[in-house]
């Protein structure tokens, strides 16, 4: 099967080569691995690339309009795009972000020593409920703050920093190396300022001249209603502050959400499993379940109900993050045949068999109606075998 080039770029078939292009450089701006180190996002990276490279190229567009696979019929193996494919990656880079090999050595500048600070993360368990109505987390931060002595600077009383002499305040050092090729000039970062082009003389006696110091704090973290376990929510410059002071990154808290007593989360819909007695089955009852956000809520079994059938309480699952919609809540009915009957009821029940003749056990074949979920099941676990 010739892959989805067009559906890869999500672009139509008629697209037209700007139209491809600009698709292309909107998910490399989001999938290229110097920006997204996620793994599937890198796979898809390569994907979305490989359709790029196809629909790019006249020739090869025309074998996929023909229903032919350009990638498949090249590539060694059927992995398509992984070998021949990334000779064509470098130019198409080149072409859109301006070719960074293309700088040349020897002109860098000092990486300076006020440095932006990373993003810090950190966990916070959240019950069921608090998931479902939002809550606002005191949590205890331990990162680095902006030292009060020197207010970044890393200086002490009125000193200043001095150009670094290792490095004449390039920040980095060069170095001749002799090899089979000849001559090749290497720099690296400058081991006293380590990059900075700078250094302290007199350091800030309590942050040592980094600028900043650990320190622990409190803060209040808004958590928005209808979070789910493994989200990470962002509080904007709250992380560490950088080296020089620098300005300080985002704290992300993700949410382990613990699992609860009676509800199963499925996004924004609530599972829960309801024991029925066969005969209010047969009858039809209500039970009250005790949700989440709307209290003792009643909930209606019908007469006649089967064995695995569910009972939906439309809109009384999770609200949906910054939405004001909200899931279901399914109630599984598992009904309970009694196991222990005395002997009135079961003279009782010989008198209502007498009243229904007809029912009785029967094999059923494999096609019908009744069996179809069971088989369906049994035929999957015999293949996973
Ligand atoms: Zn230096
Ligand atoms: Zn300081």
């Amino acid at each position: 099967m010739a892959r989805d080039y067009y559906g890869l770029l999500g672009v139509a078939k008629n697209a037209t080569d700007q139209e491809i292009k600009r698709a292309y450089r909107k998910l490399a701006r989001e999938l290229h691995p110097d920006v997204n180190p996620d793994e599937a996002a890198q796979a898809k990276f390569k994907d979305v690339s490989a359709a790029y490279e196809v629909l790019s190229d006249p020739e090869k567009r025309r074998i996929v309009d023909m229903g032919g696979d350009p990638l498949e019929s090249a590539g060694a193996g059927g992995a398509g795009f992984s070998g021949a494919g990334f000779g064509g990656l470098g130019d198409v880079f080149e072409a859109f972000f301006g070719g960074m090999s293309g700088a040349g050595g020897g002109q860098r500048k000092p990486r300076g020593r006020v440095q932006p600070g990373a993003d810090s993360l950190l966990r916070t368990r959240l019950s069921l409920a608090e998931c479902a109505v939002g809550v606002t987390k005191h949590l205890t931060v331990d990162t680095a703050i902006l030292c009060d002595n020197c207010h970044g600077a890393g200086t002490n009383g009125n000193s200043k920093p001095v150009r670094c002499e290792t490095c004449g305040g390039a920040g980095e050092v060069q170095s001749v190396q002799r090899s089979f090729l000849g001559q090749v000039l290497t720099s690296r970062p400058c081991p006293t300022c380590r990059g900075a082009g700078e250094t302290i003389p007199d350091p800030c006696h309590k942050c040592g001249g980094d600028g900043r110091v650990r320190a622990r704090r409190e803060i209040a973290a808004p958590i928005p209603a209808g979070v789910a376990n493994g989200m990470r929510v962002r509080l904007a410059a709250q992380g560490e502050v950088g080296p020089g002071g620098g300005h300080a990154g985002d704290l992300y808290v993700e949410i382990v959400e613990q699992p609860h007593d009676v509800f199963v989360r499925d996004g924004d819909d609530l599972h829960c499993t309801i024991r029925v007695p066969m005969v209010d089955a047969a009858l039809g009852t209500t039970v009250v379940i005790d949700t989440i956000l709307d209290g003792p809520t009643e909930l209606t079994i019908a007469p006649g109900t089967q064995p695995n059938e569910v009972s939906v309480l439309r809109g009384h699952g999770m609200p949906r993050l910054r939405s004001g919609a909200r899931g279901d809540l399914i109630a599984h009915l598992d009904i309970v045949v009694p196991t222990k009957l005395d002997g009135k009821q079961t003279e009782l029940l010989r008198k209502y068999k007498g009243l229904r003749e007809r029912d009785r056990a029967e094999v059923m074949t494999a096609q019908s109606e009744h069996n179809s979920g069971l088989f369906a099941r049994l035929r999957a676990s015999f293949s996973g075998r």
